[in-house]
């Protein structure tokens, strides 16, 4: 028998938060549009196992840490007993919910959601292996790959025991080990890192290269590592994991330190957060006139078009920064390109933000680029400890950073580490993405007491007149 034909005007393969993006905003133009999945409704990587969960459980690492720092201010609380079952079911509760919403959405939308796994035939049509057990064509007229990416294994390192963990088996929080190492002070290495320190877990991160989280500037990191070296059991910098090797009941690390010294430690438990890799294999490309380049990424111009005039490619399989909030503003790039309008995908700022406590986020130019560029800029840090809000939550270790054009006193970047950065950071890409000047954050009006009066009082030490701090610098 034959397999069953169907045609779409749009075909989205992969629902996270590009793909899905992408097929709402076809179906509100009025097309046509076919998404395409295993997962039983959309949300894609970032809401089943990543963003999602780990914000959840990040959430409760944030009530634990609050509720002990609380008895400097005469509230004590006794130790907090952790319901790990129930803990569980709150986090997976909390993924149902936004699935299961998405999937409504869609339904509304009248997007034909089928649960497979699609590969491409050719440039106009896809082989779908449904989850049900069935196989069906898809002819279409134009597609948006949204496949994403998955974690990076290290060579030697055993995949295949419940000892060594990714970031998904990390999330599931099946056990809390009694010690864990962390391969990678990145992303995934120091949030979920985090989450298991304030659950009870002793953690270990281990980094090669001379600091954490390589693309962020030295002196925001320099807040976080304070904190983290506190809560964190060792952070060992310039050190490699040569070999793992699994045990009964814990697994035998051996690491090679930066000046060559061989170290070996026993740990219950390893999570491997070393970054991830696209989405591009196994998707029958090779069908069609789409390219990958060297890092297996899937080759796109600004449109988002491939190398193939109906097929489209966003989020994680087209390229870094692997982040959500890019791939949904790709994605409707591309339906926007697909509805013939002149869209292109040229943001000047995309936030990074790292939801470890304190937070951390930046977006534009970082200092540390700037010198690379040699390009001349003035850059102003205003410190928490100089914010009455900051004051009050009793995290006066924050800190605003502006990176401003020498020249003309346009923002560049920004930079901020502190509780709440995440939320704080929006509020910087919209003054770089409009282009705004050191006085446009000075003489907009903040609210008192708030931790975005940061961002003002910083654009204002460039002219040396922040109320809250005295630091003299040029004259108006
Ligand atoms: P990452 O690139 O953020 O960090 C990986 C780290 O591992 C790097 O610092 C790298 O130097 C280090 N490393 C690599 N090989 C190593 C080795 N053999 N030994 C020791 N250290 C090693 O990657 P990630 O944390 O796996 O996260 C993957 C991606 O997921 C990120 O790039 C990010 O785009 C995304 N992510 C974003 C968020 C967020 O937006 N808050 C959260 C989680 C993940």
């Amino acid at each position: 028998m034959s397999d069953k034909q169907t045609q779409t005007q749009l075909a989205v393969i992969g629902s996270g938060p590009g793909g899905y993006a992408a097929a709402f905003l076809a179906a509100d133009l009025g097309m046509d549009v076919t998404l395409i999945d295993t997962a039983p409704n959309p949300g894609g990587v970032c809401l089943y196992r990543g963003c999602i969960p780990s914000k959840a459980l990040l959430h409760v690492a944030k009530l634990l840490s609050e509720a002990k720092e609380a008895k400097n201010w005469g509230i004590s609380f006794s130790e907090p007993k952790i319901d790990l079952p129930r803990l569980r079911e709150w986090k997976n509760s909390v993924v149902a919910q936004l699935t299961g919403g998405l999937g409504r959405l869609s339904k509304q939308r009248k997007v034909n959601f089928i649960r497979g796994k699609a590969t491409f035939n050719d440039s106009q049509s896809l082989k779908i292996n449904t989850v049900a057990g069935a196989a069906q064509k898809l002819i279409f007229q134009q597609a948006v790959l949204a496949t994403g990416s998955h974690p990076v294994t290290l060579p030697g390192v055993p995949v295949d025991s419940p000892l060594v963990m990714d970031s998904s088996a990390a999330l599931a929080l099946e056990t809390l080990p009694k010690s864990m190492l962390v391969v990678g002070g990145g992303y995934i290495g120091l949030e979920l890192g985090t989450v298991y320190a304030s659950l009870g877990t002793k953690v270990t991160v281990v980094e090669m290269l001379p600091g954490l989280l390589p693309g962020a500037d030295r002196d925001l990191i320099a807040v976080l590592a304070k904190k983290l070296n506190s809560a964190f059991t060792e952070i060992m910098l310039e050190t490699t994991v040569k070999n793992i090797r699994v045990k009964k009941n814990g697994v035998s690390v051996q690491f090679q330190t930066g000046n060559g010294t061989e170290l070996k430690k026993d740990y219950e438990k390893v999570l491997i957060a070393v970054g991830r890799k696209p989405n591009s294999a196994n998707l029958g490309l090779e069908n069609t006139k789409v390219q990958t380049d060297e890092k297996w990424f899937v080759k796109v111009d600004a449109q988002r078009r491939t190398g193939d005039p109906a097929i489209f490619a966003i989020g994680d399989v087209a390229g870094e920064p692997m982040l959500a909030h890019k791939a949904a503003h790709e994605g409707r790039t591309a339906v926007e390109v697909i509805a013939g309008g002149k869209s292109v995908f040229e943001p000047r700022a995309i936030p990074a933000v790292v939801f470890t406590d304190p937070e951390l986020a930046w977006c534009g130019l970082t200092e540390s680029e700037a010198k690379k560029q040699k390009r001349e800029v003035s850059v102003t840090r205003f410190p928490w400890a100089a914010s009455g809000r900051a004051a009050t939550l009793g995290r006066s270790d924050g800190l605003t950073k502006i990176i401003f054009d020498s020249q003309t006193e346009r923002v560049l970047g920004v930079g901020i580490v502190g509780p709440g950065a995440g939320e704080l950071i929006s509020e910087a890409v919209l003054a770089v993405e409009m282009a705004a000047v050191a006085k446009d954050l000075e003489l907009t009006i903040h609210p008192h007491p708030t931790l975005s009066e940061t961002v003002m009082e910083s654009a204002a030490m460039l002219f040396g007149t922040g109320t809250h701090i005295y630091r003299p610098k040029r004259k108006r």
